[in-house]
């Protein structure tokens, strides 16, 4: 008899808001398809679960990501996100549909369902995950080992469930790539209703004021160009060469820290996770959790005076100069290259 009788497949929790559904469901998804093929003897599917009220239509827009199949729960109790609801019902999901993963993106509402939802269930959870994989010596248990930074960044650890089923993670928009969607993708849909024991709310949201989007979102720019300590001097140059290149300014924790730029642009382990085409990373030192932020950008290019800075280790281009009189130079670069 298997060890987890009746548990199968890797579920992921596809968030939406108003309908629109956040990337990283899908980027999951298309994480959760590499890890099913690396065991294709256990023929695991890829599930999207998706909660909210009148949200049916988006089922394809989900399996054209990658989902062999999606679990819709509607009910009007769901229309708006609510930690009791949302975790009575996902628990719900995963005690009929047994999965043997679970995966929901670490943002504010996943960090605060997913936490519950295991400790409803006595699963285990890792939170902030940045990489996963299935032990190559375990794969008739389809056992996850799930990686995430620990002691302020400076280690990685490796975390395995190995006693209950489901495994769940939470994991950072941004860290898995998303797969193009393929409209000609067919799959199974099921709707699911949720039995609530009980629909008194326990709290009342009176009233969502939505937070002022602040500039931009640097997890959203195709070109960022990372202002460090080492170029607190020449912020505007730094901003002057990301408009250049029609990207965008972000900043090191550094920055942030000495007051001279929004937390809504700090990269880095306690700030976003970038993965844009290029990444110029002016007067940034390398930290470890600075370059967890930004390390899967396609093309990294550094900037530094000093040549042993660590940034240079995963730079595919250095610069060993003074940012300020590298950046003016470059900007004219651009200039010229551009007419
Ligand atoms: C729990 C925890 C979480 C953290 N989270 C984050 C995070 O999310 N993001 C983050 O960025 N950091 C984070 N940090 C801080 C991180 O450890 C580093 O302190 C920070 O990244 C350093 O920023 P920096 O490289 O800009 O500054 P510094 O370390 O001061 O480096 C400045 C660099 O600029 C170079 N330089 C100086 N002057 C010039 C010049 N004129 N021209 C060219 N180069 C020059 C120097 O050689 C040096 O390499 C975290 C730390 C902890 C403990």
């Amino acid at each position: 008899m298997a060890k987890f009788e009746g548990y199968k497949d890797i579920y992921v929790f596809v968030e939406q808001k108003n309908g629109e559904i956040a990337n990283v469901g899908y980027e999951l998804i298309s994480e959760a398809r590499k890890l099913v093929a690396s065991i294709p003897h256990m023929n695991f599917k890829v599930a999207g679960v998706i909660l909210g009220n009148n949200i049916k239509a988006k089922a394809q827009d989900i399996i054209a990501h990658g989902a062999d199949k999606v679990i819709v729960v509607e009910h009007p109790l769901l229309e708006e996100y609510s930690t009791q609801f949302y975790t009575d019902a996902l628990t719900e999901v995963i005690t009929t549909y047994k999965p043997d993963s679970f995966l929901t993106g670490a943002t504010v509402l996943g960090r605060d369902l997913a936490p519950r939802v295991a400790a409803r269930l006595n699963a285990g959870l890792t939170a902030d995950a940045t990489k996963i994989e299935m032990d190559p010596e375990k794969k008739d248990e389809a056992l996850l080992l799930v990686t995430r930074p620990t002691f302020g960044g400076n280690l990685f650890g490796t975390i395995i469930c190995p006693d209950t089923r489901p495994q769940m993670a939470t994991i950072r928009p941004n860290v898995f790539s998303m797969d193009p969607a393929d409209n000609s993708r067919s799959g199974e849909v099921e709707e699911f209703t949720p039995t609530f024991q009980d629909t008194d709310a326990k709290v009342v949201v009176k009233k969502v004021i939505e937070k002022a989007v602040e500039g931009i979102d640097i997890t959203k720019a195709d070109i960022l160009v990372g202002a460090g300590r080492g170029a607190e001097d020449c912020l505007d140059m730094v901003k002057a060469v990301a408009e250049e290149l029609g990207g965008e300014m972000c900043a090191s924790r550094a920055v942030i820290d000495d007051g001279l730029a929004d937390k809504a642009i700090q990269v880095g382990q306690t700030g976003k996770t970038v993965r844009p085409s290029l990444y110029i990373a002016c007067g940034i030192s390398g930290a470890c959790q600075h370059v967890a932020g930004m390390e899967k950008s396609d093309m990294i290019i550094a900037i530094n005076r000093d040549p042993q800075a660590e940034i240079f280790s995963i730079a595919n281009m250095g610069f060993v100069g003074d940012v300020k009189e590298v950046l003016p130079l470059l900007k004219e670069e651009i200039i010229a290259a551009k007419k």
